[in-house]
């Protein structure tokens, strides 16, 4: 398997983003990262997908699209499209009709940003996912950066400290995502967590200060998604860009927040008797399986059997565990960053059956 960082959700200025795609591309070869996907709202921006820069100093920039229906208010209901290759913002007033459009285009839908609290002083509604009773997305954003800054922004001058101090918004997944997560997983569904940045690099003045608030490369720093592909990239569009969304379609991911430390290196595995799993894939558990996680550095980690904490050990870099019960498992990791518990990583579950 070959670890790929990639990047998701992002604005241009064909949408409320700041920042061209140009801007972007430069961005994450700075930031070292191999793939980004562009996601404007409502409108798929066609021609730019492709490699940008060469050699060592390129990155991968895949075009999706995140639709919502303007004429509802408020605007709730946004969904990440990715590898489509046609405009559906038209289908856009029913869900269900949208994901059924997707899935005919062989592209792949996550829920957006499925809890985003309203942030009352600024004007901004709250933009949770409210349907549920729909079928047929491959997964759900589960750690949105953007969200997260909404959530603190409860009086000015926390705004301003935020907006100053980007490396001190992010703790993890809104507690309320995980138990919608794990309730839909416990539900017996398969549901792939992805992490977005949601980056719109927006400038903002207070007085004679200014700023461009979450500049596109602290955000190729911060939330990733990390996908683990069968062949190594090719440096050729089609390719690379399968191998990418077969991935993700297979939860074959992790969400990894790199600004503490990198994440590279995250494991997550199960070994049965002549089977191996990796995490999003389903493994018998007759005669016994032992899940193994590898972390880059000594952490926290805590091991989740059905959405329950199973299993912690507070400062290890190797974890394994021997089970033959029936479940669905998965790591989270938290590593203390600028004096605080932080969300580190994020796995994808693997099914014991
Ligand atoms: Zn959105
Ligand atoms: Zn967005």
């Amino acid at each position: 398997m070959h670890e790929i960082v990639i990047n998701l959700h992002m604005h241009t200025p064909y949408s409320d983003g700041h920042g061209t795609h140009d801007d972007i591309a430069q961005a994450a070869i700075r930031a070292g990262i191999d793939a980004v996907i562009v996601t404007d709202h409502n409108i798929w921006v066609e021609g730019i997908e492709g490699y940008h820069g060469e050699g060592n100093e390129k990155v991968l920039m895949l075009v999706g699209e995140e639709v919502h229906d303007q004429t509802r208010s408020p605007q709730k209901n946004h969904l990440l499209i990715f590898g489509a290759d046609k405009e559906l913002e038209s289908l856009a007033q029913n869900p269900q009709t949208l994901l059924d459009a997707v899935n005919e285009a062989g592209g792949l839908a996550f829920i957006a940003h499925p809890v985003d609290p309203a942030a009352p002083i600024y004007n901004e509604p709250d933009l949770s996912w409210v349907d549920w009773d729909i079928q047929g997305y491959v997964g759900i954003e589960l750690w949105n950066a953007m969200s997260e800054f909404k959530s603190l922004l409860s009086d000015k001058f926390r705004a301003i400290y935020y907006a100053f101090n980007p490396g001190a918004v992010a703790h993890g997944p809104f507690e309320q995502t995980i138990q919608k997560w794990d309730a839909l997983l416990n539900n017996g569904m398969r549901v792939v967590a992805i992490g977005g940045s949601d980056a719109h690099a927006m400038p903002a003045s207070m007085g004679p200060l200014r700023r461009i608030l979450f500049p596109y490369e602290f955000h190729f720093r911060a939330i990733n998604t990390h996908v683990f592909t069968t062949e190594p990239l090719r440096g050729e569009v089609e390719f690379d860009r399968e191998q990418i969304f077969t991935a993700l379609r297979q939860g074959h991911v992790f969400v990894g927040y790199d600004l503490p430390a990198s994440t590279k290196g995250f494991t997550f595995k199960a070994q049965g008797a002549g089977t191996k799993a990796w995490m999003g894939d389903e493994i018998s558990s007759k005669k016994g399986v032992t899940l193994q996680i590898r972390l880059p550095q000594r952490a926290e980690c805590i091991l989740f059997k059905d959405g329950t904490a199973l299993k912690t050990w507070s400062d290890r870099d190797l974890c394994a565990h021997v089970t033959a019960e029936p479940g669905v498992y998965r790591v989270e990791v938290y590593i203390n960053y600028r004096r605080k518990r932080r969300g580190w990583i994020f796995s994808n579950p693997i099914y014991v059956r």
